[in-house]
C-alpha cells in the first residue's frame, strides 16, 4: 500500500491550485462561472479555476500538478451546496432544476464529478506508477442498472378516459367507461404484470409504497390505495423476490413524526430478507436540502433514492455513484447512502417537464447511459406502474422496453438496493 499526499503545498505529490476564495465561509450558493477545459476529449465546466492559462494536469517526475481546485469544485457538486444556501423552491417546495448551475452551464447529463475524479486518478497512478483499477460489479459487469417504480396510483386508469367521454357529451361511452371500471380490474392495477416485465431482462423490481391515502392540505394526491388492504399483492411481490420500501408521502420530506409514522411501516410483515436495508424515495421527489437528510439519519434509513431532478434527466450532483451526502450542520458526512434518480418516466413526458416523442426517447438518453457506463456507475430507473398501462403511447410500456433493451444490450448488471449497499459497504 503507498500513500501519497494531495494537498496545496509545495511538498504535496498531488499539488492542486489553491483558489484564494472564501467562499465555503460564506452562504453564497453560487461561485464565480464555471472555465471550460477539455480533458480527453470531453469539453467540461471546471469552477474554482482562476488561471485558466496553467494547464490542467502537469506530470513531472514523482509529482503531478492539477491546475484547477478540483477537490473544491468536487465538493461543491457532489454536497449539493447550490440547494442548501439557494432560497428557491417550486410549487412542491422543490429546489427548482432552472435555478441549478447544472441548467445554467448546459451540463445535466454530465457526471462531472467523475470526471474530476478521472483527472485525480491520472494523477495518482502517474505518482505510484501503478493502475487503479475501476469497481466492478458481480460477473464482472462495468456498470449496473436499478429498476424502480414509485407506486402512487392502482385504481385510477378509467378516470382519465371517463372524464374524458363526459366532457365531450359521449354518455354511452362515458356509461361503458363506467361498467369497466366496476367489473374489471383496472389496467394500473397491474403490479404482478409490472414485476415479471421487469424479470424478462433478467433484473430485479423495487418497489416503494405510498402509506398515506388521502392527499395533503394542499391538494396534492397522495396515494389512490389503502396500504392495509393490498399486502396479499405486496406479499406476492415480496415472495417473488421483490424488494419493497417505503414512498415517504407528502410532507414526510420535512416532518419527523410522520415520517416516522410512515418508516414504522417498515416493521409490517411483508418486508423480506431483500428489504433489510431500509431505503426510501419520497413522493413527488419532496426534498428539502435543509431538512430531509438529517431526517433520515434520525430515523436511520439506510438509503434514499429521491435525488434526481423531476425536470430533465440526468445527475443533480453531478456524479453517477452512490455517495453520502455532506451534512452541512454537523461538517461531515451523512450515514445513509444516496443512490441518485438518473431517469423518470414523467420527466419524459409531462406538460411541466419534457415533451419528447416516443422515438425521441432512447436517443436522448443513450449519452447519458454511456457516461454511467464508461464510470462503472449505477443507473437509477424509476417507472411507475401506471406506465405499463398499454394505453400509454408517450412514456408507457414500449419506451420502458426500449430503455431495459438497451441496458440489457450493454451487458449492465441488474441490481437491488441491497446488491448496491453491499458493493459500496
Ligand atoms: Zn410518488
Amino acid at each position: 500500500m503507498v500513500t501519497i499526499s494531495i494537498g496545496y503545498e509545495e511538498t504535496d505529490a498531488i499539488q492542486l491550485t489553491r483558489v484564494d476564495s472564501n467562499f465555503f465561509e460564506g452562504q453564497n450558493p453560487y461561485p464565480a462561472p464555471p472555465c471550460q477545459r477539455e480533458w480527453r476529449n470531453q469539453l467540461l465546466p471546471f469552477f474554482f479555476d482562476k488561471q485558466p492559462e496553467q494547464p490542467l494536469l502537469m506530470l513531472k517526475e514523482g509529482k503531478a500538478l492539477i491546475g484547477v481546485d478540483l477537490v473544491s469544485a468536487a465538493f461543491y457538486l457532489l454536497s449539493g451546496w447550490q440547494e442548501y444556501f439557494s432560497e428557491e423552491r417550486d410549487q412542491h417546495g422543490r429546489y427548482p432544476y432552472i435555478a441549478s448551475v447544472q441548467y445554467r452551464y448546459g451540463f445535466v447529463t454530465v457526471p462531472v464529478v467523475n470526471y474530476y475524479f478521472d483527472i485525480l486518478k491520472t494523477a495518482v497512478e502517474h505518482v505510484t506508477g501503478q493502475p487503479l483499477r475501476p469497481l466492478r460489479w458481480a460477473g464482472g459487469a462495468a456498470w449496473a442498472a436499478f429498476i424502480t417504480h414509485d407506486i402512487d396510483n392502482l385504481y385510477s386508469a378509467w378516470k382519465a378516459p371517463a372524464k374524458a367521454a363526459l366532457r365531450q357529451g359521449k354518455l354511452l361511452r362515458f356509461g361503458r367507461q363506467l361498467w369497466q371500471h366496476f367489473t374489471h380490474k383496472d389496467a394500473w392495477n397491474n403490479l404482478a404484470q409490472v414485476q415479471q416485465t421487469v424479470a424478462e431482462y433478467g433484473a430485479k423490481s423495487t418497489f416503494f409504497f405510498l402509506p398515506k391515502n388521502r392527499p395533503d392540505a394542499n391538494g396534492t394526491p397522495n396515494s389512490d390505495y389503502a396500504l392495509a388492504l393490498i399486502l396479499p399483492q405486496i406479499k406476492a411481490l415480496a415472495d417473488a423476490g421483490a424488494e419493497i420500501q417505503l414512498h415517504g408521502s407528502i410532507g414526510t420530506a420535512t416532518d419527523t413524526d410522520q415520517l416516522m409514522r410512515e418508516a414504522a411501516m417498515r416493521m409490517l410483515p411483508y418486508r423480506n430478507e431483500q428489504s433489510s436495508m431500509p431505503g426510501i424515495r419520497f413522493h413527488y421527489l419532496s426534498w428539502e436540502p435543509r431538512a430531509t437528510p438529517a431526517l433520515l439519519d434520525d430515523l436511520a434509513f439506510e438509503y434514499d433514492t429521491t435525488l434526481g431532478f423531476p425536470e430533465h434527466f440526468g445527475f443533480r450532483n453531478s456524479y453517477c455513484l452512490p455517495f453520502y451526502l455532506f451534512d452541512f450542520q454537523r461538517g461531515r458526512a451523512h450515514d445513509f447512502l444516496e443512490i441518485p434518480l438518473n431517469v423518470m418516466d414523467a420527466t419524459l413526458y409531462h406538460p411541466n417537464y419534457l415533451r419528447l416523442r416516443p422515438d425521441e426517447i432512447l436517443p436522448a438518453l443513450v449519452p447519458m447511459f454511456k457516461e454511467i457506463e464508461r464510470f462503472g456507475g449505477v443507473c437509477t430507473v424509476l417507472w411507475h406502474n401506471e406506465n405499463f398501462d398499454p394505453a400509454n403511447e408517450h412514456n408507457g410500456p414500449q419506451q420502458f422496453r426500449a430503455i431495459m433493451e438497451y441496458l440489457r444490450a450493454h451487458s449492465v448488471y441488474f441490481v437491488n438496493s441491497l446488491d448496491i449497499c453491499v458493493s459500496v459497504s
